[in-house]
């Protein structure tokens, strides 16, 4: 048995309830326990911050995309390298590091769980390879289904029992956890050199729209009753204007689940925009903010930008290739046969570029202007809005009306005739914060239930305590603290082990990957189903005995079992 003591730990859990206590951490053998034995190590806290491990709803660091997103950038590699210290591998790469330079930083940062945010399935060996290289945080990998061609003829049939078949079977697989749609339709229809423009587009074809697509995979999702709601990536990305496709987006969405939301929309700042063109931009985040206030069956996460180099990767072949009209710097685009496609482009966000300073404001007025913040939670979409070590500023601004106030008189001065944001004199607290970055995403992801993102007894005791005292910090005021406290921990305990400790990671990690199980009746295993085998075999490039991705590739994998309501 292990057994550690955590002792007058300011903790804030809000799954338990816990809004800020002085309290004891007791911890056996990797959970969260009653009580110790005597004589168990401790370590005290000093009425220190502390939440629960964090939790990254949306970020890719691993897979093929990552990896091309690598080898474009050599300066990008150049830029983030660290020295082997201790048990820490050498690192590399600013916006795009190394598997092990991201999962450091975020375990350093008090991370211990995060969720890839597109896993192509054809190409799922590679992520899950990349997963047990990412050894401090457990991983989850959504899967990509926008441009599935067997999901959409059965979107074209209605038959939303196939489609549930069709994610059961394909989830099992690629050992996925939850259905991702990025543009749906709009993928497939890039095959053809086109795109979708609005959810009532045609995808070519195949004669389904988006809204179709989102709406059955919506009701499949819920009928295989996974741990996640559908998530997606919704049309019309970073194009002026595109609040409106949102809007029909979140409409679309009906509340079927009473633990969680049905719809999680990622990366909401770049489809919150108004006006027509890049020279009218302005931000919609009142209009977004206002639709999500009055549905609890939807939750989002900001897709925050920050000012500085990265690199931007998605699914998205058609944005990317909008993107790179813009910008004519690099550009690599990706087709994946039967499923989906992918683009990627490095980009700077300017302070002196008026469209960048106006998608800045949104994703933090989306953050203020959300009332609940069980319903918008805190990401860059890193690496594509800023790389995730931006967190920490982040969570500064949403703290600080005057931190705001300064960084306003460093951007384009005419930004404030185009966003509300200066008008907003809400603060978040650090309760808010415990929820944006943990506690909402163990319950938008359904991981709760495995003891994710709370510390109640029986959970995984993976904790984050924080060089920040509460009771003695006025974050309006001591801003800078504030970020100097998120960027390192005093202490990361994964598990139960204390993985980092100021800045620095201090044992080699053991990760787990986590995916989704639906048991399925006989009559929707499509193992059996002669007509997916023999299109399968028709239109493939591999065989279908050779997609599933064997156990071996997940080391540390286990599931989320559930029972289709079939
Ligand atoms: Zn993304």
């Amino acid at each position: 048995m292990t057994d550690l003591l955590v002792k007058n730990a300011y903790v804030i859990d809000p799954l338990s309830g816990i809004r800020g206590e002085i309290m004891d951490i007791a911890i056996r053998d990797g959970k969260i326990v009653e009580d110790t034995g005597s004589g168990a190590p401790v370590i005290d806290a000093g009425g220190c911050l502390t939440f629960p491990g964090g939790i990254d709803s949306h970020s890719h660091v691993c897979g093929t995309k990552v990896n091309f997103g690598r080898y474009m950038s050599p300066e990008d590699m150049r830029a983030g390298r660290t020295a082997r210290k201790g048990v820490m591998r050498v690192t590399s790469g600013y916006s795009v590091p190394t598997t092990f330079g991201n999962s450091y930083r975020y375990s350093t940062m008090g991370y211990t769980t995060v969720l890839e945010g597109a896993m192509a399935p054809l190409e799922a060996r590679h992520t899950h390879e990349e997963f047990t290289a990412t050894p401090h945080q457990d991983m989850l990998a959504n899967t990509l289904f926008d441009g599935n061609w067997a999901i959409m003829e059965a979107v074209r049939d209605k038959d939303v029992k196939r489609a549930a078949a069709i994610v059961a079977w394909t989830l099992d697989a690629v050992k996925g956890f939850a259905i991702k749609l990025t543009n749906p339709g709009g993928t497939e229809a890039w095959g053809w050199g086109k795109d979708v423009h609005s959810v009532r587009d045609e995808v070519p074809y195949f004669g389904v729209t988006p809204a179709e697509i989102i709406e059955t995979m919506i009701r499949a999702n819920e009928l295989l009753n996974l741990p996640h709601s559908v998530h997606i990536h919704c049309n019309n990305l970073g194009v002026p204007g595109n609040y409106q496709t949102t809007l029909d987006t979140i409409d679309l969405a009906p509340d079927l689940n009473r633990n969680r939301q049905s719809l999680y929309l990622t990366h909401v700042q770049f489809h919150s925009y108004g006006g027509s063109t890049w020279r009218d931009i302005s931000s919609k985040s009142e209009d977004i903010a206002r639709a999500v206030n009055s549905r609890p069956q939807v939750a989002i996460d900001m897709g925050q930008i920050m000012f500085g180099r990265t690199t931007t990767m998605t699914a998205d072949g058609p944005m990317e290739w909008k993107l790179y009209m813009l910008h004519h710097n690099k550009w690599s685009n990706h087709d994946v046969e039967l499923e989906t496609g992918s683009g990627i482009i490095p980009v700077y966000y300017g302070r002196k570029s008026l469209v960048n300073c106006v998608m800045w404001a949104i994703g933090l007025e989306l953050a203020l202007l959300i009332n609940d913040p069980w319903q918008c939670m805190l990401a860059t979409d890193n690496p594509n809005g800023a790389p995730f070590v931006k967190y920490p500023e982040i969570i500064a601004l949403l703290m600080s009306s005057r931190y705001r106030d300064i960084e306003r008189s460093a951007i384009d001065p005419r930004t404030e005739h185009y966003v509300p944001l200066f008008a907003i004199d809400r603060e978040l607290d650090w309760y808010d914060i415990a929820v944006m970055t943990r506690a909402a995403q163990a319950k938008a992801l359904g991981i709760e239930r495995i003891g994710k993102g709370h510390l109640a007894e029986g959970a995984e005791a993976d904790i984050a305590i924080y060089p920040l005292k509460p009771d003695e910090l006025d974050p309006a005021a001591d801003y800078q603290q504030v970020m100097a406290g998120f960027a390192k921990t005093r202490y990361t305990i994964k598990r139960g082990r204390v993985v980092a400790r100021n800045g620095e990671v201090v044992v080699e990690g053991a990760n787990s990957t986590i995916w989704s199980r639906a048991d399925v009746p006989p009559e929707y295993d499509l193992n059996r189903d002669a007509e997916f085998v023999k299109k399968f075999e028709q239109y493939y490039t591999v065989r279908m005995r050779n997609y599933p991705v064997q156990d071996i590739y997940l080391p540390r994998g286990y599931f989320i079992s559930t029972e289709a309501s079939l």
